[in-house]
């Protein structure tokens, strides 16, 4: 059902209570989908995505209760590709779910999940720690697909590393032993999937993937040219000169600008619908997309 809100503006603006890039316990957020519902509703977060990593698993339950809140939810996934050796994250906005080449992608990606786990499990040993594929497991704490979070956990409670980021620093960041991109599929293939649902392929926080401002242009080039439709452009943690920089390329393609927070966990940098201002700019804000018609009205 289809709450009674104000429309969204046609223009990018502070205060939108807008956010389309958000995790759950359906993968490696903290709230479960209903909590973060409860989430949003306290952060003034009327319209939300929840776009958790290469599933939809939680998002009937984020709908359900989003709707009894008066809030709208909007299905969504944040998928894992690759573009020349790069991890690369394609949220997908799914204002008609997940079905045919999307569905079958999903279920490939928990497969592809599962085979980087036991790889990722096998080279922590090597470095020193038993029982590694347990021990993620025991901190996910429950069957969804591990994260590399999961492994971090583990990691710092046997006492390996002191926290997190040094978690990611030493063993899981990119380059280092427990790094496994090898799993993932083409970014083209992913928005392919994407269009097959009748969905939005919106390249995730194109400012993270230390790129220069030539090779960022290259691959907002090849994901325009694959069929993706837009870019974040405000994200939860962002500095201003690269946001009006990230807006230039926007424009020069023709790429909508998308905002989402990436909010993972309550106590944190991020929070529902917290991110950088919008930079003065003429890039079309994706929920003027007519398939985000009837959630932006
Ligand atoms: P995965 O999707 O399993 O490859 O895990 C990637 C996730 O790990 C990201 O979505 C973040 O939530 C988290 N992550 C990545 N880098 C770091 C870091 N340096 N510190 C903490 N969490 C991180
Ligand atoms: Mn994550
Ligand atoms: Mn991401
Ligand atoms: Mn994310």
């Amino acid at each position: 059902m289809t709450q009674p809100l104000p429309p969204l503006p046609e223009t990018f603006e502070a205060e939108l209570g807008l956010d389309l890039h958000m995790h759950s316990t359906a993968s490696d957020g903290a709230l479960s989908p209903c909590a973060l519902a409860e989430a949003c509703q306290a952060k003034g977060v009327t319209r939300f995505c929840l776009t958790d990593h290469d599933t939809v698993a939680g998002v009937a339950e984020a709908q359900r209760h989003a709707d009894s809140l008066g809030l709208r939810c909007l299905a969504g996934s944040e998928l894992s590709t690759l573009w020349r050796g790069i991890g690369i994250h394609v949220v997908a906005l799914l204002p008609s779910g997940a079905h045919g080449a999307l569905e079958a992608g999903l279920a490939a990606q928990a497969r592809a999940r599962d085979a980087r786990a036991e790889e990722i499990a096998h080279r922590l040993e090597k470095v020193g720690l038993d029982a590694v594929l347990a021990r993620a497991r025991e901190q996910a704490g429950s069957e969804r697909p591990l994260g590399r979070p999961d492994f971090a956990k583990a990691l710092v409670a046997a006492e390996v590393v002191p926290d997190m980021p040094t978690a990611f620093k030493k063993y899981l960041g990119a380059g280092k032993p427990g790094d496994v991109k090898t799993h993932w599929p083409y970014l083209s293939e992913v928005v392919e999937w994407i269009r097959d649902s009748q969905g939005i392929a919106v390249l995730a926080h194109p400012l993270r993937y230390r790129l220069t401002h030539r090779k960022r242009g290259q691959l907002l080039d090849a994901f325009r040219e694959a069929g993706g439709e837009a870019a974040e452009l405000i994200s939860g943690h962002q500095n201003a000169d690269v946001g009006r920089d990230l807006a230039r390329q926007l424009e020069a393609r023709d790429l909508m600008g998308s905002q989402g927070s990436d909010f993972h966990y309550p106590g944190g940098p991020l929070a529902p619908g917290v991110m950088s201002a919008p930079p003065r700019c003429s890039v079309i804000p994706v929920w003027r997309h007519p398939k985000l018609a009837t959630f932006a009205a």
